[in-house]
């Protein structure tokens, strides 16, 4: 029988090695860590959005440039076949509020636990703490493990090993350089769903880091200059900020950064409040009461919010009801850099879909041998939190797995036909 070697035990390796060895193939597992998923259950902690409702086509949208290729992964496993796996394991799921979808406990343990004790079942074999170094000159894959270097022959391999933001969970993106190694294609891998950085004062810093400001409303522009809007919650840090709300925007910010040296975002901080009315109650006259008390009580505007306006303003334009009014509705805030990969819920870039034919294995032309495949965060797609980077993560494991299972299947009837037996 033909063997798969899956590299790297996340939702898309573990997808690619259950359909392909329900596909009646010999399936390996590697992984560097000793147990797999281990992002998975840290999306766990977040209450696990496993994917989002929104309606086709708006939901391939959200894969950006990508949303061609990525609505070809998901034509195969979209958010409905994605919540029937999920079912299928026991586990229900509800749509939340904001049309993401999250397992009816919140939790991803029980979810990973069933899929892992699932795969055994079905015969697929784990190696954990096998670290794959790249190839041996011979083909054979390559493993650091507890018993020293390890050498594996595989008639076709997944590759699943992730993207580069917390790599203490096992996605470092080393992978970059023994792709590059055989001139792989790859777009360097960058912060995405992240926090920037903006430099506060150290005063500022001291008092508000993790104040959260809710609800604002954010305006940017786009690369191609094109003004957008969002309404949201985000979070004062002690560099800048982070939260919900700047992780939608973060690809257009991280770009703009890029480009230009720093991004222009600004915040409504009175969203729902019209400017005209602000001024006017700020024109109101103080009395005896502070700058502070005054921005409470006619603007609703206190704490961290208050705060901000200092940041950004100085001591006269805050006594100008006009300026004041206008710059509650219009905070300008420079985004200085994105916080690093590390940090970053997610990464963007990573092996360029070009270098992939539409089964997910790599051209002829791509440096590489055939017979293997790519999936997962490792791809270069990016996509908002929302659920939408699991969903892409498992629809690709899926592609990638279906795909070599039925490469093997090729190879195998053709060399039966010849004569040579598989
Ligand atoms: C804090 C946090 C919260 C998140 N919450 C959500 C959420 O709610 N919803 C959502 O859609 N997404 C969420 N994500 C993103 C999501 O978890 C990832 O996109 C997804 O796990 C990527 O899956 P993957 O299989 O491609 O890679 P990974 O899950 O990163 O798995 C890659 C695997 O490869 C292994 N590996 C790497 N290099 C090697 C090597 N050289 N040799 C052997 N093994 C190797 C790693 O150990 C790892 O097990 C969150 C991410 C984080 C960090």
């Amino acid at each position: 029988m033909s063997t798969l070697a899956v590299v790297g035990g996340g939702p898309a390796g573990l997808m690619a090695a259950e359909v392909a060895r329900a596909a009646g193939v010999e399936v390996d597992l590697f992984d560097a860590k000793g147990s797999v998923g281990r992002k998975f259950l840290i999306a766990g902690k977040g209450g696990l959005n496993l994917t989002h409702c929104e309606p086709m086509p708006g939901f391939a949208r959200r894969y950006r440039e990508r949303e061609r290729e990525v609505s070809g992964w998901l034509r195969d496993f979209d958010a409905d076949a994605l919540r029937a796996w999920a079912r299928a394991l026991g586990v229900e799921t509800f749509v939340g509020s904001s049309g993401r979808v999250f397992p009816a406990d919140l939790k991803a343990a029980p979810l990973l636990r069933g899929w892992v004790r699932r795969l055994h079942a079905q015969g697929v074999r784990f190696h954990m703490q096998h670290r794959w170094r790249g190839w041996r000159e011979d083909g054979a894959l390559r493993f650091e493990s507890p018993g020293g270097e390890r050498y594996v022959r595989a008639d076709a391999v997944v590759l699943a090993l992730g993207g580069g933001s917390w790599p203490q969970l096992g996605s470092d993106g080393a992978w970059q350089d023994m792709l590059r190694e055989r001139d792989v294609d790859i777009a360097p891998l960058k912060p995405a769903n992240c926090g920037f950085d903006i430099g506060w004062s150290a005063h500022f810093a001291e008092r508000h880091a993790g104040a959260p400001l809710k609800p604002v409303v954010a305006y940017w522009r786009d690369m191609a200059g094109i003004e957008h809007h969002l309404q949201g919650e985000c979070v004062a840090t002690a560099t800048g900020i982070e939260g919900s709300l700047v992780y939608a925007l973060s690809a257009d910010l991280r770009d703009t950064v890029a480009r230009d040296g720093t991004a222009l975002l600004h915040l409504d901080l009175a969203p729902g409040r019209d400017q005209s009315r602000l001024r006017e109650a700020l024109a109101r006259p103080r009395q005896r009461r502070s700058l502070g008390e005054h921005l409470r009580r006619q603007a609703g505007v206190s704490g961290v919010k208050s705060a901000l306006l200092h940041e950004v303003m100085d001591r006269t334009a805050m006594e100008d009801p006009g300026t004041l009014a206008a710059t509650i509705k219009r905070l300008p805030l420079r985004l200085q850099r994105p916080r690093p990969i590390a940090e970053a819920i997610s990464s963007a870039g990573g092996v360029r879909l070009e270098a992939l034919d539409a089964t997910l294995m790599f051209k002829p032309s791509a440096g590489m041998p055939p017979g293997i495949f790519c999936a997962g965060e490792m791809l270069d797609w990016e996509a908002p939190t929302g659920g939408y980077l699991l969903t892409a993560c498992f629809a690709s494991g899926k592609r990638a797995g279906e795909s070599a299972a039925a490469w093997l299947a090729d190879i195998a009837s053709r060399q039966e036909r010849s004569g040579r037996g598989p």
